[in-house]
């Protein structure tokens, strides 16, 4: 079967070409990648690692939607392309450094933990526990098409899982950091749940953390302005 991949290299012009080429069938597309680097052109260049979705290194976009390379089976005409709203530095291995960077932003560490959790408090907070960091969602969010300072689907999962965690004493200081930039930009749009492979489900989160920031007397900026508008009728 027939696939393409947008190859990529600074250096040539035009940087960016879709390639296609010849696969067996039944292949998982890291399995494919490698085929076509080994048999058929070397300079082909992608990540991966652990080869069985849980590391998140080979994540890539297929017709247009995220996936893990090393989950995903090739079916024909399939068009491969590196992550989105990230720099590109050869083929489809993508700089993730500005995503991550977000991480901090959004206070994803503990700040006042005390010792000691049940299980049931622990199971709150399970699933959020489990990224993988593999990007997906972030190169999924329509919102970076308009604003690259958006904290992101990832950052504000992780941010709810310390708001969640029942020994963090300083949730305050973690909501105030997701307001600007963050919970009030989500659309909602739901991209980010769908394409996780870990099942986690960041516009819930979000939606969480926006329930948890009106507890501290924060107000989505946005309604307000819809608010006003209201009253003109
Ligand atoms: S639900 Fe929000 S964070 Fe998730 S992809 Fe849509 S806009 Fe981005
Ligand atoms: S929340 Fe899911 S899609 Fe997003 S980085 Fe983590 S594992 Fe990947």
């Amino acid at each position: 079967m027939k696939i393409k991949v947008r190859r990529y290299h600074p250096h040539f012009e035009p940087p960016s070409i879709d390639m296609e080429y010849e696969v067996p069938k039944d292949l998982t597309l890291l399995e494919s990648l490698e085929f076509i680097k080994k048999e058929k052109d070397r300079t082909l260049t992608f990540s991966s690692m652990c080869r069985s979705g849980v590391c998140g290194s080979c994540a890539v976009r297929v017709n247009g939607k995220e996936v893990l390379a090393c989950e995903y089976r090739v079916q024909e005409g399939d068009y491969i392309e590196p992550l989105n709203f990230v720099d590109c530095i050869r083929d489809l291995v993508v700089d993730l450094s500005r995503p991550l960077e977000k991480l901090k932003s959004a206070k994803t560490y503990p700040l006042a933990m005390h010792a000691g959790m049940s299980e049931e408090e622990e199971k709150l907070i399970e699933r959020q526990s489990d990224c993988i960091l593999c990007n997906s969602c972030y190169s999924s969010c329509p919102v970076y098409e308009t604003n690259f300072s958006f904290l992101g689907p990832f950052a504000l999962s992780r941010t709810y899982r310390y708001v969640a965690d029942s020994r963090e004493e300083d949730k305050k200081d973690h909501i105030d950091a997701v307001v600007t930039d963050g919970i009030w930009d989500c659309i909602l749009c739901g991209n980010c749940t769908e394409v996780c492979p870990q099942g986690i489900d960041p516009k819930n989160d979000i939606l969480m953390l926006q329930s948890w920031a009106a507890k501290f007397g924060h107000t989505n900026p946005h309604m307000a302005n819809f608010g006003s508008f209201g009253l003109e009728f």
